[in-house]
């Protein structure tokens, strides 16, 4: 091995980490669609968001152009906890794959909760306290935002109900603990608690639940309780706003040592790990400064970006949250039971879903065993055990890794590792007894849930 002039790891330092997040609305000449109230089809007002999510929250929703917004000085001691996030140079993978490409990733699961969520979890009920309310409702499905919440929750002394997607309920039980020991109720989803679930139960009896369905069950509970609101972890404007801190402080540290990245790649489920990653080099290039090659990798079993229709939806299958224009596999759609990496959200955020459809940035689908194939290369070399969401993203940098080595190219890859994998040991057992298939949906099996679209404009 050559010297190296850049380390394996480049920390920030406490005073370099971001006092503000940036909001890329801010610089897109096609601002996201609006949300619109499912009852009128009117954009919904701060007033009818304030409902639902905290006041402060809904600001921040609606607010497309204010770039920078200062982070409060609790959440910003609450990042200095675990933050900031190291940059990590993967020389070993760089070897092992003998690329010319310099690979670097951004790493998020060094904090209990195990996943870049807490960086949104914290804002989030930060607002909700200094509004004086007495707790927040949520749904998880595989667990990662529950228990982000929870910390966060419990950090401010706020009560957290967690509505937990059924068939993760039974099959990680031990994230259930996690969430019970920062003091959250969990209830498995969909649940006789609410008349949604009870509707929802009596339509599909012994359904194994959704995202889409335990949201329905989180906003019915919220708006039924006093001194409640509803928080969602991912998809919403806000919470990409929060999470652009994993951006900015990647950004820093590249220019610390004067790296100028070509291709940035992020996992997408609801979009929120991926739009934060890229939000400041996205304003860049929005605003003429400079080209990156932006990259979604998603699952080819819930491949919203690449198969999904660009069309208002619900964002809930209950149908009782707001309308959002984005790309989208239909509320309706669930993905295959064999499916096991996450990443299962039938919509995605409304900004990325503009910048796509403006030609912004790629997306493409991987499917699951490459994934796990992936996800257990990275680990044997990089030592880090990946959540099977982040190996989406590792699976894409190694492809791109791949190319540089036919090519030649010394191209500098930036991507997200959003957490680790302690809990997912079902999914990658299945994979090491050669249990696991590639489901893709056929356009058949996608029918469905593009004709449960609403019919909007
Ligand atoms: C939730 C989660 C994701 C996907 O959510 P996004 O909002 O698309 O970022 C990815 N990786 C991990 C580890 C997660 O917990």
């Amino acid at each position: 091995m050559s010297e190296k002039t850049i380390p394996y790891k480049i920390y920030l330092d406490e005073h370099e980490m971001p006092k503000q997040w940036y909001n890329v609305r801010a610089d897109m000449k096609h601002k996201p669609a609006p949300l619109l109230n499912p009852a009128t089809l009117k954009p919904m007002t701060q007033e009818e968001l304030s409902a639902v999510f905290c006041t402060e929250l809904a600001k921040q929703e609606l607010d497309d152009t204010t770039p920078y917004i200062d982070i409060p000085e609790e959440i910003a001691g609450f990042y200095k906890m675990y933050r900031p996030s190291p940059l990590i140079r993967a020389y070993c993978l760089e070897e092992k794959l003998k690329t010319p490409a310099h690979i670097y990733y951004k790493f998020e699961g060094n904090n209990t909760s195990g996943s870049h969520k807490l960086n949104s979890a914290i804002a989030q009920a930060y607002y909700a306290k200094k509004q004086g309310l007495k707790g927040v409702t949520t749904e998880t499905g595989a667990g990662q935002w529950g228990t982000a919440l929870s910390m966060a929750c419990s950090y401010f002394e706020l009560d957290c109900r967690v509505y937990m997607v059924k068939v993760s309920y039974d099959q990680k039980p031990f994230r259930r603990e996690v969430m019970r020991t920062y003091g959250a109720s969990v209830t498995p989803s969909p649940s006789e608690t609410t008349q949604v679930g009870r509707r929802i139960l009596a339509e599909h009896p012994g359904t194994s639940g959704s995202l889409g369905c335990a949201i329905s069950e989180a906003v019915e509970a919220a708006s039924g309780t006093e001194g409640y609101r509803y928080v969602l972890g991912s998809v919403l404007n806000q919470v990409l706003l929060h999470q652009s801190v994993i951006g900015l402080e990647t950004k820093a540290a590249l220019l610390k040592y004067g790296i100028e990245p070509d291709i940035i790649i992020g996992c997408a489920g609801g979009g929120s790990n991926l739009g934060g990653l890229i939000s400041p080099f996205m304003g860049e290039k929005l605003r003429g400064e400079k080209d990156y090659h932006f990259i979604a990798v998603e699952p080819a079993s819930c491949p919203s970006f690449t198969r999904g229709k660009f069309a208002y939806d619900f964002c809930d299958t209950g149908k009782v949250c707001p309308l959002a224009k984005m790309y989208t596999l239909g509320s309706s759609f669930i993905p295959s039971a064999n499916h096991a990496g996450g990443l299962r959200y039938h919509g995605m955020s409304t900004a990325l879903s503009q910048l796509y459809a403006d030609g912004l940035m790629e997306a493409r689908s991987v499917e699951q065993t490459g994934v796990f194939k992936a996800a257990e290369q990275f680990a044997r070399v990089e030592g880090i055990l990946p959540a099977p969401e982040s190996a989406h993203a590792i699976c894409a940098a190694m492809e791109e890794a791949q190319k540089c080595t036919q090519t030649g190219e010394e191209k500098t890859i930036v991507f997200g590792l959003t957490g680790t994998g302690y809990f997912d040991m079902v999914a990658y057992e299945k994979f090491h007894n050669g249990d696991m298939e590639d489901y893709i949906p056929t356009d058949e099996d996608l029918e469905p849930g593009f004709s449960s679209l609403p019919q909007v404009e």
